[in-house]
């Protein structure tokens, strides 16, 4: 392997256990690095127990602030925010509330006072982690901020970068569910994607949507049917309608109860050795 492959994990919905595959896979991974992409709702640390060596805030937009000290109370900006942002007490300098601020800057622009200043504002973290399985990029926005998609970008750009660095072949990517703006982030420019699917009538709905979105994107696809067991009818049909799309299939796993478990001692069904067989030649179509 001449330069770095990139595979992502993803799924149309949550709940398909998308995060134990990536888990099982970055055990098998070897000689690259693994990107947590679910930034929202982050749990593949849960299994991997990082232990943190870099930490960055991370800047997301701008919000406006009032100088107390120069606002003369003319209500300007009162009347001109479309977002009703600003508040205006009773007594003392107009303030102005975070939450409800867009950042268009109009109260900024308007102020005769020179009493606004806009302040960009951190949104979240993310961090370069050590593993037992290797590097690990993940991140966590603030709860109610909405950059996922740019913070997606900026963990895949350092992971990208630190692979090179260091000479590292692989970067496997836990997708976040659903075909939103992070999603998109996350599969931008990687040469592969792993579709986790469970044989239910919104399982499939949700993989239809997804397999519309990737094939936007120049990249091999391959689809696992997790817990295929649950519904074999419905399983088959899934199979069908893979080689109708010209969609690899990766394999089957089924509902195993020693899984449940196996995660809670942060272990994968890699222990379980017929669902290993399955996850090594997945691990092998996706990388090799
Ligand atoms: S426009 Fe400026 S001076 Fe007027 S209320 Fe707003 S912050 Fe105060
Ligand atoms: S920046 Fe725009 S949204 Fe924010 S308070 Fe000023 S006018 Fe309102």
């Amino acid at each position: 392997m001449n330069s770095t492959r990139e595979v992502a994990v993803i799924s149309g919905k949550g709940g398909t256990g998308k995060t134990t595959i990536s888990a099982s896979l970055a055990t098998l991974l070897e000689e690259g690095v693994i990107v947590d992409a679910d930034v929202d709702a982050p749990n593949l640390h849960i299994l991997l127990e990082p232990q943190v060596e870099e930490s960055h805030r991370f800047m997301g937009g701008f919000v406006a602030e009032i100088d107390k000290n120069l606002c003369q109370r003319c209500g300007t900006c009162h009347q001109l925010c479309r977002f009703e942002a600003v508040i205006a007490p009773k007594e003392g300098a107009y303030q102005i509330d975070p939450i409800a601020c867009d950042g268009c800057g109009l109260c900024h622009l308007s102020c005769p006072n020179n009493a606004v200043s806009m302040i960009q504002k951190e949104v979240g973290y993310w961090y370069r982690s050590n593993t037992r399985h290797g590097p690990l990029f993940h991140a966590l926005l603030h709860p109610g901020e909405d950059n996922s998609g740019k913070l997606v970008t900026q963990i895949r750009t350092s992971a990208q970068q630190f692979a090179k660095e260091k000479g590292l072949k692989r970067i496997l990517i836990d997708g976040p569910p659903g075909i939103g703006c992070p999603v998109i982030s996350s599969l931008t420019g990687v040469d592969a994607a792993l579709l986790v699917v469970e044989p239910t009538p919104s399982g499939i709905h949700d993989a239809k949507r997804i397999v519309e979105l990737t094939r936007s994107f120049n990249l091999e696809l391959y689809l696992l049917v997790n817990r295929f067991d649950i519904n074999r009818e419905m399983s088959k049909s899934i199979e069908e309608w893979c080689q109708k799309e010209r969609i690899e299939l990766g394999g089957k796993i089924p509902l195993d109860p020693r899984i449940p478990q196996l995660l809670l001692e942060r272990r994968t069904p890699l222990e379980i050795s017929e669902i290993r067989d399955t996850l090594e030649c997945l691990y092998e179509k996706l990388f090799n």
